[in-house]
C-alpha cells in the first residue's frame, strides 16, 4: 500500500494502515502547509494549541511506531498497469497494489512585498482556522471576490474592524455583494498595495501606491488555491468543478483502487477533517483489501499457515 503526501491525510491514513497490519509506506516531499501553523488551537486534544509542525512530527512517530515506513522523495508521474500502480519519484520508482493520494494544496498568497515574511503569523488564508484569534484587531480582507466580500462580512463576528481592498484589481464582486458592503459599512480600499509595514512577523499597516498607510493588524487572502491533482488526473480521476478531486463518502476515486484524502478533495480545509479523512480512506483501503482476499482466496492461504505452524484452538476442556 502506497500513499502519497505525509501531511495531515497521510499520516492519519498511515496510522490506521499500520495497525491493519498492512504493509504500508508513505512518500512525502515535505512540505505540508500544517508546517506553516505554529499555533493550531482548533485541533481536539491540544487545549493550549500545538505547534502545526509537532502535529506532523508525532503523527509520523505513532505511524513509525506501527511499522510503517517512509520515503523522502516526490512522485512526479503514476500509471496503472494491470491493477499495479506504478509510481516514479524523483529519487526512485515504486509500485503499489492500492494508492491513496493526500498530497493537499498550496493557498496562494498575494503578491504584495513584505507579505510572505508574515505567513501564519499575521497574515492567514483561513476564517475558520484563524477568525478567532484575531478577535478585535483591525482586519484587511484582500480579494476581489464575492468569496472575498463574504469573508470580511465574515470576519464581522470576530471585529468591527473590518476592510477590504481588491488590491488595484477590478472588482469582480456582483450586485448583490456590494450591496451587503454597503449595508454592512465595510470600507473599500481599491488602489493598489505598495507594501505590508511590518515588525518581525507582525504586520503593522498597508502601505497604498497612492501615499496613504492603512494601519492594520491582519490580513486574509482569498487569491485561490493550487490543487495537487496532478497524479489523481495522470490516472484517470475525475474533479470537480473547482478542480477537486470527486470522492464517494469512504474515499474512493471514480478510479478503482484509487483513494483521495485532505484538501484536495471537497472537504473544508481543516487539520482535523484531513485526519478523518485520511482515517476513513484506510478504513475503507482495509475493507476493499478483506473483501478482495476473502473472493480470491488469499485468507484461506494464511489460515493454512496458521494452521501448518501454530496453535490454533484455545486451551481448555471442549463441553459436549
Ligand atoms: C498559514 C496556514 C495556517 C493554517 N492553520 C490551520 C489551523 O490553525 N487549523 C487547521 O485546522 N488547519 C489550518 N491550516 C490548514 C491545514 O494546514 C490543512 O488543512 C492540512 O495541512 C491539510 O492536510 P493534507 O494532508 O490535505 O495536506 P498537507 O498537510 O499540506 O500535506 C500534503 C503533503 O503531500 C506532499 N506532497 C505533495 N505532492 C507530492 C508528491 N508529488 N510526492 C510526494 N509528496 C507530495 C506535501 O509535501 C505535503 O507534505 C492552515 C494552513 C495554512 C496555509
Amino acid at each position: 500500500m502506497v500513499v502519497v503526501g505525509g501531511g495531515i491525510a497521510g499520516l492519519s491514513a498511515a496510522i490506521y494502515l499500520g495497525r491493519a497490519q498492512r504493509d504500508t509506506l508513505v512518500i512525502d516531499s515535505g512540505h505540508s502547509m500544517a508546517k506553516w501553523e505554529p499555533k493550531v488551537e482548533n485541533y481536539l486534544g491540544f487545549p493550549k494549541g500545538v505547534d502545526g509542525a509537532d502535529l506532523l512530527k508525532f503523527g509520523r512517530e505513532q505511524a513509525e511506531h506501527h511499522h510503517v515506513e517512509f520515503a523522502e522523495d516526490e512522485i512526479v508521474s503514476v500509471k496503472n498497469d494491470k491493477n499495479v500502480f506504478f509510481c516514479q519519484g524523483k529519487d526512485r520508482d515504486y509500485r503499489a497494489q492500492r494508492l491513496l493520494i493526500a498530497t493537499g494544496i498550496f493557498h496562494v498568497p498575494p503578491e504584495i512585498p513584505g507579505v510572505r515574511e508574515c505567513l501564519g503569523h499575521s497574515m492567514f488564508f483561513c476564517k475558520d482556522c484563524d477568525g478567532y484569534r484575531v478577535r478585535g484587531k483591525r482586519i484587511a480582507v484582500v480579494g476581489a471576490s464575492n468569496e472575498a466580500v463574504e469573508y470580511a462580512l465574515g470576519m464581522l463576528y470576530y471585529s468591527p474592524c473590518v476592510i477590504i481592498t481588491p488590491n488595484g484589481e477590478r472588482q469582480r464582486w456582483d450586485k448583490q455583494h456590494a450591496k451587503w458592503l454597503r449595508e454592512y459599512e465595510i470600507p473599500v480600499h481599491q488602489e493598489k498595495i505598495r507594501d505590508v509595514k511590518h515588525r518581525g512577523k507582525r504586520i503593522q499597516a498597508l502601505a497604498f501606491e497612492n501615499g496613504s498607510d492603512v494601519k492594520i493588524d491582519y490580513i486574509f487572502t482569498t487569491r485561490g488555491d493550487v490543487f495537487h491533482t496532478g497524479l489523481a488526473e495522470q490516472l484517470g480521476a475525475e474533479l470537480d468543478r473547482d478542480g477537486q478531486i470527486k470522492i464517494d463518502q469512504c474515499m474512493r476515486t471514480s478510479v478503482e483502487r484509487l483513494y483521495a484524502a485532505g484538501c484536495l478533495t471537497p472537504a473544508n480545509c481543516q487539520m482535523i477533517i484531513a485526519a478523518g479523512q485520511g482515517a476513513a480512506a484506510a478504513q475503507a483501503i482495509n475493507r476493499d483489501l478483506f473483501e478482495e482476499s476473502l473472493a480470491n482466496h488469499e485468507l484461506r492461504r494464511f489460515r493454512e499457515v496458521q494452521l501448518g505452524e501454530e496453535k490454533t484452538v484455545p486451551e481448555g476442556k471442549a463441553t459436549k
